[in-house]
């Protein structure tokens, strides 16, 4: 990392550069500007080093530049990278054949980014409605959770809660309905004779790290059954070891869903790799012609999936995350402070809810950074602790510490205001 601290612009140039020509679809945290990053540690233009909770929204579970990852990049892009689809090659059988036995799926049909595989779902979804289940042309409705969150495609912002993702992006696309997240009673009023699938989260990342109630996606799991509905999981951000199981459903159930939709991790943080998989009877309904992707599936991608898929067999990231969650738990619940008003979560995937009235969750991640540690808001008031399942229990202590002393720090400005 020769580069390090040595830069051509300063901090402020790079922002405003980036300000000049981008879309400002994001607003990033102020004065800092990344050039390298190693395993949880990034290290920015000025070669100041931060502690990385965020993970790029879990993309880098397996910690940034991970060698083996590394390694499995370099080695297959220097013999193939993209064949299409037009072609088979000598990497997605075998991505595929791994990916399905390790989740308990029968196929899969590989994209790129989350929001592909979600699209892909549906489509899924509402082929077997019309061509298994016998519902009426264009009339398959899918049942979502409020507050979710699938991606920014206009069909899946169309079923969103949140203004912010819709307003003048209409008109949306129809046959969604949205129901409370973790709410048994209300999926089952929900369904109807149209009703092709139930899509959720089984922790809903985006909206603050919600956990429903314990019980509920075992409950859910036999209701979709029982009333012939498919039941898909968007486990993007959940799945891969993040929440302490290689999958989160399997907090709970002992068979897999319908569908499941991966993401993030599966490209091992190096570029999206996505995926739909689900039962033979429904991914068999995708024929030639009816979907696809050019990128979906390359010799690249699939060389990057099955390093990742091997890593989670071979090394402890599962167990690391399960047990590292824990002590993450554990050290944040001895922070005492009134600012936190709840802490919830499960694996190295953690909310920390802050006290609206008092501060934002964007103040504490500015400050958080100046401390050296990095993590992003979610929404106004959750502060989100998601780090690299490579993190070490000196690396947790270290964080809570930071966040410990930013909170001191805005309750003694508080004092210092009203005296
Ligand atoms: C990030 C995310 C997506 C969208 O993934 P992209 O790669 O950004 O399109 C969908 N669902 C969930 C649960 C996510 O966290």
């Amino acid at each position: 990392m020769a580069k390090r601290g040595i830069s051509a612009l300063s901090t402020q140039e790079f922002i405003n550069k980036e300000k000049e020509f981008c879309a400002p679809n994001y607003h990033p945290l102020d004065d800092l500007v990344v050039s390298n990053a190693e395993g949880v540690w990034m290290y920015d233009v000025t070669g100041k080093k931060y502690l990385d909770m965020m993970s790029a929204y879990s993309a880098v579970s397996f910690g940034h530049c991970n060698r083996r990852i590394s390694r499995a990049l370099m080695k297959q892009a220097s013999e193939l990278c993209i064949t299409s689809r037009a072609f088979y090659s000598d990497k997605l059988g075998s991505f595929a054949e791994k990916l399905c036995r390790m989740s308990g799926m029968d196929m899969t049909l590989p994209m790129n980014t989350g929001a592909e595989a979600v699209e892909t779902a549906i489509k899924g979804a509402r082929r077997w409605g019309y061509q298994v289940k016998k519902i009426t042309e264009n009339r398959a409705e899918i049942i979502v959770a409020e507050k979710n969150f699938h991606g920014r495609t206009t069909t899946i912002i169309g079923f969103s809660s949140e203004e912010a993702y819709q307003r003048d992006f209409g008109p949306f696309t129809p046959g969604f309905k949205k129901i409370p997240f973790g709410n048994v009673r209300a999926l089952e009023r929900a369904i109807t004779p149209n009703t092709c699938a139930f899509l959720v989260e089984p922790i809903q990342g985006e909206a603050g790290i919600i956990v429903p109630p314990r019980g509920w996606l075992k409950e859910v799991a036999s209701i979709c059954k029982e009333r012939g509905i498919l039941l898909i999981l968007d486990e993007i951000q959940t799945g891969l070891g993040r929440t302490g199981k290689l999958f989160a459903f399997q907090h709970e159930l002992d068979t897999p869903p319908d569908g499941l939709i991966l993401g993030k991790a599966l490209g091992g943080g190096v570029m999206p790799v996505s995926a739909f998989l689900g039962k033979k009877e429904i991914m068999s309904l995708f024929t030639p012609g009816s979907h696809g992707s050019t990128f979906g599936g390359n010799p690249l991608a699939c060389a990057l999936g099955l390093e990742v898929l091997a890593m989670l067999e071979e090394e402890d990231f599962v167990e690391r995350s399960r047990n590292l969650g824990f002590y993450l738990f554990e050290e944040l619940k001895e922070i005492e402070s009134s600012l936190i008003t709840d802490i919830r979560g499960k694996g190295l995937f953690v909310g920390i809810e802050i006290d609206k009235e008092r501060a934002t969750a964007r103040e504490v991640c500015e400050r958080l950074k100046d401390k050296g540690v990095l993590s992003k808001e979610t929404h106004e008031t959750v502060v989100r602790f998601a780090p690299p399942l490579v993190i070490t229990e000196r690396e947790i202590e270290f964080a809570v510490e930071k966040l410990a002393q930013v909170l001191d720090e805005i309750e003694m400005e508080e004092l210092s205001l009203s005296s």
